[in-house]
């Protein structure tokens, strides 16, 4: 194929075979979130750069290099959204839902853009599922978030290969003086920290503790610590979220070194890591901005969130072989028919079966053919019965009853029984 009609490197195409897995996850995802009382609100995918540019932080890497940003026609500076965050709490704004100390607890599904180098696990297109809550302050719902992502890797069997890092930045001020310490202790050790942090530190120092190279992370080694510098009321703060966790019994590990990419993170910041991925082992990441939402122009609105990464989830389960068996199925029934009257009645006789049983799925032969091609499309189905309507079951009000994975003998079953019988062997929920 020209080179002009595939799709864009880093850009993926979910097939049919994938689609089941997908849906489950999110199905899980979603039945979770309206357990716990959240509300979905769906944002546009493009916003102006602007508010991007103002919320993630002008000199993070989203901002500095991932971003897909374009002119419109009106001359507008556009940009595909590179993470929920920003827009959520744009829309919120806009429709004063949060005024007055409202709270709102949401959460958003779809696609997000960032030009990445794309490997495994990590897309220029890629799907995230993310939440925010907004007008609470108080450990309580830090943990609640948590306890619920929990209880998700519990439905999809992913508790043994996940790991909690927490961590806490403190307030903005209490951030502040820790910046300052830092980069007193980095700039004395200016020439032997790699390129990278040297160009961080004068830009977003806290990122340097996050740092890949080794040599910079044996300096830091000795570095200030950011728990040193915590206020009082962060430390109660994350006192109170650590005491929620160890009731639950939910383990975790603090990593003084978690500042997240962004800068609009206070207090809390967390990760769900796991090593089965390879590097891009976080599947899940969040923590609270008390601040962002008056660095936008609201009134003050604490806020806390975090966002799933669906493609890294997706993977997992399969590297797991966490994906669930009755996936693999699609088809229950498939009605082969034979000539045009029986296809007639081939197509009455389903639809009053789908009258009767809504969650039936059952596929109609389409485009004839013959005893032994219908046969091969409904085995191929993956269908575990197959209904066969001749000349002879038509005259008889039957339809011939065969199981196609050896349970039992093909038999003859009254049209007016067949719902009922059909309910008995193929239908659950
Ligand atoms: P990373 O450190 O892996 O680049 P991040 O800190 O940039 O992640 P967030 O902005 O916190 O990621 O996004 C939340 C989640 O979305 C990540 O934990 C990850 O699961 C997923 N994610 C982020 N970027 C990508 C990507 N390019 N491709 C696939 N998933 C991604
Ligand atoms: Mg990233």
């Amino acid at each position: 194929m020209s080179k002009s009609l595939q799709a864009i490197r880093g850009m993926n195409d979910i097939l049919p075979e994938q689609t089941p897995l997908w849906r489950y996850f999110e199905g899980t995802v979603a039945r979770l979130l309206d357990n716990y009382g959240y509300r979905q609100i769906r944002m546009p995918i493009v916003e102006f750069t602007e508010l991007f540019k103002r919320s993630i932080g002008e000199v993070t890497d989203i901002v500095e290099k991932e971003m897909y940003t374009f002119e419109d026609r009106n001359g507008d500076s556009l940009t595909l959204r590179p993470e929920g965050t920003a827009a959520c709490v744009r829309a919120v704004l806009e429709h004063g839902i949060t005024g007055g100390g409202q709270v709102q607890k949401l959460w958003y599904i779809g696609p997000m853009f960032r030009h990445e180098r794309p490997q495994k696990g990590r897309y220029r297109q890629f799907h995230q599922i993310g939440l925010e809550v907004f007008n609470l302050d108080g450990p309580d719902i830090d943990a609640e978030l948590i306890v619920m992502t929990w209880r998700l890797w519990g439905e999809l069997g992913l508790r043994d290969a996940v790991k909690l890092e927490l961590n806490s930045l403190g307030t903005s001020e209490s951030r502040g003086r820790y910046r300052e310490a830092l980069v007193e202790f980095l700039s004395a050790h200016l020439d032997k920290l790699d390129e990278d942090s040297q160009r961080r530190l004068k830009t977003n120092p806290l990122r340097v503790l996050d740092t890949k190279n080794a040599e910079t992370q044996a300096i830091l080694a000795d570095a200030p610590k950011m728990a040193d510098y915590l206020d009082d009321e962060s430390r109660a703060h994350f006192e109170g979220l650590k005491a929620r966790l160890d009731a639950v019994g939910i383990p975790y590990v603090i990593n003084p070194k978690l500042v997240r990419g962004l800068d609009y993170y206070s207090k809390t910041v967390f990760e769900w890591v796991t090593d089965k991925l390879g590097a891009q082992g976080t599947v899940c990441a969040g923590g609270r901005y008390d601040g962002l939402v008056e660095q936008m122009g609201g009134k003050p609105t604490p806020g806390v969130g975090f966002a799933m990464g669906i493609e890294r989830l997706v993977l997992m389960l399969e590297a797991l072989d966490k994906v669930p068996q009755e996936l693999s199925r699609q088809v229950d029934v498939y009605l082969c028919a034979f000539g045009e009257a029986a296809e007639l009645a081939a197509i009455v006789l389903s639809e009053a079966l789908r009258d009767r049983l809504p969650n039936l799925r059952l596929q109609i032969n389409a485009g004839a053919g013959s005893f032994k091609s219908q046969f091969k499309k409904a085995d191929k189905s993956g269908a575990l019965y197959a209904l066969i309507l001749g000349d002879d079951e038509l005259a008889q009000q039957v339809v011939g009853f065969k199981p196609l994975r050896g349970q039992g003998e093909q038999q003859s079953i009254a049209w007016d029984a067949l719902a009922a019988h059909l309910a008995t062997c193929v239908v659950q929920g």
